[in-house]
């Protein structure tokens, strides 16, 4: 496969669709950022990278740190000997990524790991099982994109706490139901400086590598069960673009996980992993150039999984 020349052919057809996107205006240092970014990196199971557009330009991960966060629980804990899944499901919810709607009904207990009360209660468990979750984070992440010097952003950290309403809504809910295990100001404090780190497309799919080689580092050491791996690309393709995950099955037919800095990123099993980054959004939060590109590298390439 000639990853750079199909590279090159899917930012020429994605890149327009740029500005039917809306970049994220709910924090001043999202808005600030341009629509017409547009990068993709492919990085493939044996280490080789390849890279159009803005490729190598860091953008705010967002809700792309919620699979990490997850990865980084499950490599801790061994899911058979964790109670991560008694306290978030693993069903789409069909609501928006930051909805309170479920939890009532639900006992406190979110749909998945992937909308954002799924991923307080994971923050929340990483915060007990390293006593410092967002710099956990922030060395996982570096070490699985061979980045030292990944940073979080301070300013988006500081107006997510700013404008951090909902998601201190959805944390005192939950933590109502008793499914916090540690004070809200510190989890949520926690997850707003994870979704704040910086990363750029290479970072995210060479970091994202261990999702393509079912648990494995580009190392050969093992992160996770190959089992875990296959669990957490299962919730990504059905939990991982939010409300859309069905539309995107259908379109794309990748495990992926999008972020409202505008990055989403992909995995093919077997295969290598890909991360897109053009910030203008649809309604959904998910970016608009971004799924057009996906959709047409699993058309030109035929390596959806399906
Ligand atoms: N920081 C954002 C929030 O919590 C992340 C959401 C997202 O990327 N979908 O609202």
């Amino acid at each position: 496969m000639d990853y750079q020349a199909v590279l090159e052919e899917v930012a020429a057809h994605a890149r327009p669709y740029a500005r039917q996107g809306r970049v994220a205006d709910y924090i001043p240092a999202l808005e600030r950022v341009s629509s017409d970014r547009f990068g993709i990196a492919v990085a493939d199971i044996h280490g080789e990278v390849y890279g159009v557009g803005d490729w190598e330009t860091p953008f705010s991960v967002q809700s792309i740190s919620k699979t990490f966060s997850l990865a980084l629980v499950m490599s801790q804990s061994h899911d058979g000997h964790d109670d991560i899944w008694r306290r978030v499901g693993r069903e789409p919810s069909g609501t928006p990524f930051n909805s309170l709607v479920q939890l009532e009904a639900e006992n406190g207990i979110p749909r998945n790991p992937f909308i954002n009360a799924g991923a307080l209660v994971v923050t929340d468990r990483l915060q007990t099982l390293t006593g410092d979750a967002s710099t956990s984070m922030l060395h996982f992440l570096r070490e699985e994109s061979g980045n030292p010097d990944l940073a979080f952003d301070q300013a988006v950290a500081d107006s997510e706490a700013e404008h951090g309403d909902r998601n201190a809504a959805l944390a005192h809910f939950m933590a109502s139901f008793g499914n916090l295990e540690n004070p809200v100001p510190s989890v949520i404090e926690h997850y707003f400086w994870q979704c704040s780190i910086e990363m750029s497309c290479r970072d995210l799919a060479v970091a994202g590598g261990f999702l393509a080689r079912h648990g494995l580092r580009a190392d050969g050491s093992r992160l996770l069960e190959a089992r875990e791996a296959k669990r957490i690309n299962a919730v990504m393709l059905t939990c991982g673009t939010y409300d859309a995950a069905g539309e995107f099955a259908y379109r794309v037919g990748l495990p992926a996980k999008s972020g409202v800095g505008g990055g989403i990123i992909a995995v093919i099993p077997g295969r290598c992993t890909l991360c897109v980054w053009s910030p203008g959004l649809d309604a959904r939060g998910n970016s608009v150039a971004g799924a057009a590109a996906l959709d047409h590298f699993t058309t030109l390439t035929g390596w959806s999984v399906f």
